[in-house]
């Protein structure tokens, strides 16, 4: 199953940038696996995926420390400063900060692990109050003084969406979230890259595609719809 819907995912991931114009290669498909077991990600490790997606730190960790070292892990959740530990010198690219606080921790675990971590700064375009990341307004400003940090390196923007019925309406936040990376890319700010956007779901990720996604992030439509079991 797992197969068949990596390759259905990526043949519309090609489509998409063949109605934008863009080359295929410009897009890398994660495969988010949260909550998912082991013997799953194997099926997609099997198809020659290497690319992951979690959004828990310590999930993240285990399947980075049981699963093959050539594995890229992706974090991209909420990212408590007190588990930044667990990813720090795990994730290729930690997709989530979203304030300066946050990125201090992560340089002082870097600087530790005597490592540079790669991040986005996730941007709130939707303006949803339940969710995570910064306000465009704020971007800028953050993202120059975080280019600061020794043991970071900004490779671009990332956003989350939210849930609608026609992923037709996300466009704008996608669009959006471009042009933003192009104005700040514009500034021409030390150590930053805006060369990365990580947008799109198993929902919308065909339209993210065509705003110009760089990472996209698909769960359900190749592991299956996610079961969280209540913690007791
Ligand atoms: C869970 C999650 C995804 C994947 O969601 P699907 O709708 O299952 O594709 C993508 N991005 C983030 C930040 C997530 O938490």
């Amino acid at each position: 199953m797992v197969q068949e819907n990596l390759s259905k995912v990526e043949e519309k991931i090609k489509e998409a940038c063949i109605r934008a114009g863009r080359n295929p290669e410009e897009v890398t498909l994660i495969a988010v696996s949260k909550t998912k077991p082991i013997e799953m990600i194997e099926e997609a490790l099997a198809c020659g995926k290497r690319e992951f997606g979690e959004n828990k730190a310590q999930e993240m960790k285990e399947k980075h420390d049981t699963l093959p070292n050539d594995i890229k892990w992706h974090f991209i959740g909420h990212l408590q400063t007190n588990k930044v530990k667990y990813v720090v010198g795990r994730a290729c690219l930690i997709h989530s900060v979203d304030s300066y606080h946050l990125a201090e921790a992560i340089e002082a675990e870097s600087a530790k692990k005597n490592v540079i971590s790669h991040i986005l700064i996730e941007v709130n375009v939707a303006q949803e109050e339940s969710k995570y990341g910064i306000c465009e307004e704020d971007t800028l400003e953050l993202v120059s003084e975080v280019s600061k940090l020794p043991h970071i390196k900004i490779d671009g923007l990332m956003t989350i969406a939210p849930f609608v019925e026609n992923p037709e309406d996300n466009r704008k936040i996608f669009s959006k979230l471009h042009k933003l990376a192009v104005d700040i890319a514009a500034k021409n700010i030390d150590n930053v890259s805006m060369s990365a956007l990580s947008m799109g779901m198993t929902n919308d990720y065909e339209v993210a595609v065509e705003e110009g996604a760089t990472y996209v992030r698909v769960g359900t439509a190749i592991f299956g719809s996610r079961v969280y079991q209540s913690k007791g």
